[in-house]
């Protein structure tokens, strides 16, 4: 496909993160020409737990993204905890239920991946404006440079900011979520074991159903809640599961507790179920700019991944579509239908559930599969 010159694309993609990235390398090989534009250079810093479930070792393969090294800590010990931190079950593990990873290398090696696919990736380039048009979308950056291209992918984060620029709502979700994180750098005090990967999960933390992980790995320990409500009152509570689990010696005594020590940020503008479209005019939304976040777990690396692959499959037909918009409108039966049931809510209300989770083995384990892979409980 044509690739007139370095401004002039088949398809842009703005945001490197996990989604971009896996859109940029699916329509990169598919021989399209383009453009993957990110603010950041790689490797950048992201906030995260840096967990993800099993599945996404066949996405990297299908990706031709090396593998072994990014997923060299398999998750071996995972234990739940109800909010008053009075209670504790740990489900049995029939194999490892994911890996606890290295987010700055797993998305720089993406990001990578892609430009090795044939993309051409563009950093620091700060997106400000789109313009569709008639035949594709000009888009403008911040040095005031033009790109343009037939069809655009939005993965730029849980962020509003264009959605309307290309013809979709803003999302009027009461679902907004936050996540509040503290990060320790274990700096040699080698404290934990690279074989021994270990995840703490904290649910109903918050009256809104709040959820908080701690990981640790090898060289750090991370800890973050998860709720919606108002950011003050998430600080808040944040702040004092930290010094509780402190107290239970879930946390060590210098896990650093403060106010300048919280990043806090939103996570989520509403669910992908919730939202009234992913299609605007020659765009698709995907990753956390589309809401796609498991409702149980939160995560979101591997459904970004997954919308990203679903939206490059509707794109490569919508290329050679008489009308591509319509052609793009099937991304939204699609993902549904692929992904519906992973992204939904359990039928059961969790708060009801929680006391048998705590008293009841088989109830661990099949809570332990709704967090780590979507499935009803
Ligand atoms: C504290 C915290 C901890 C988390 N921990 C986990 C976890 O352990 N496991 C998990 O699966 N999920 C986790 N998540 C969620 C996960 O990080 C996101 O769901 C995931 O990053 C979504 O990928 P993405 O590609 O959609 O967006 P991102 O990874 O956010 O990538 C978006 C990219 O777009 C770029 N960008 C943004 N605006 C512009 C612009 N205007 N112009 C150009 N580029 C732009 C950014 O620089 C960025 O590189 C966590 C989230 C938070 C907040």
């Amino acid at each position: 496909m044509s690739k007139k010159k370095n401004t002039e694309f088949d398809v842009i993609v703005i945001g490197a993160g996990p989604a971009g990235a896996t859109a940029a390398i699916m329509l990169a090989k598919s021989g399209m020409s383009v453009g993957l534009l990110d603010k950041a250079s790689f490797p950048r810093s992201k906030p995260c737990l840096g967990w993800v479930n099993g599945n996404v070792s066949k996405f990297l393969e299908e990706l031709d993204v090396a593998s072994k090294q990014l997923l060299s800590r398999p998750i071996k010990r995972i234990a739940f905890h109800n909010g008053e931190l009075s209670k504790s079950a740990v489900p049995t593990l029939k194999s490892s239920p994911g890996y606890l990873i290295d987010r700055a290398v797993f998305d720089e090696r993406m990001a990578n991946a892609a430009k090795r696919a044939g993309s051409t990736l563009i950093e620091k380039c700060e997106v400000t404006r789109l313009e569709p048009h008639e035949s594709g979308v000009s888009v403008h950056n911040a040095k005031g440079k033009t790109y343009q291209c037939k069809l655009l992918v939005l993965a730029n984060g849980a962020s509003d900011d264009f959605r309307r620029q290309v013809g979709i709502g803003r999302s009027n979700s009461s679902e907004v979520r936050w996540s509040a994180l503290i990060e320790q750098e274990l700096e040699g005090k080698s404290k934990g074991n690279a074989a021994n990967a270990d995840v703490d999960i904290v649910l109903g933390v918050t009256p809104q159903n709040g959820l908080a992980i701690l990981t640790r790995q090898k060289d750090k320990v991370s800890l973050t809640l998860n709720s919606a409500g108002k950011e003050e009152s998430i600080r808040e509570q944040f702040l004092d599961l930290a010094t509780r689990l402190r107290e239970k010696e879930l946390l060590d005594a210098d896990f650093p507790i403060g106010s300048k020590s919280v990043k806090c940020a939103v996570s989520n503008l509403g669910p992908a179920l919730e939202l009234d479209s992913h299609v605007g005019k020659h765009t698709l939304l995907v990753g956390d700019a589309g809401g796609f976040i498991a409702a149980v777990s939160q995560e979101g690396i591997y459904p970004a991944m997954w919308s990203a692959k679903i939206a490059a499959e509707v794109i490569e037909s919508a290329m050679k579509a008489e009308s591509s918009q319509d052609a793009l409108m099937t991304f939204e039966t699609k993902w549904r239908l692929e992904m519906g049931d992973y992204l939904r809510p359990p039928n059961t209300d969790l708060q009801l559930l929680a006391p048998l989770i705590f008293s009841n083995q088989p109830m661990t384990d099949r809570m332990a599969s709704a967090f780590f892979f979507g499935e009803n409980i």
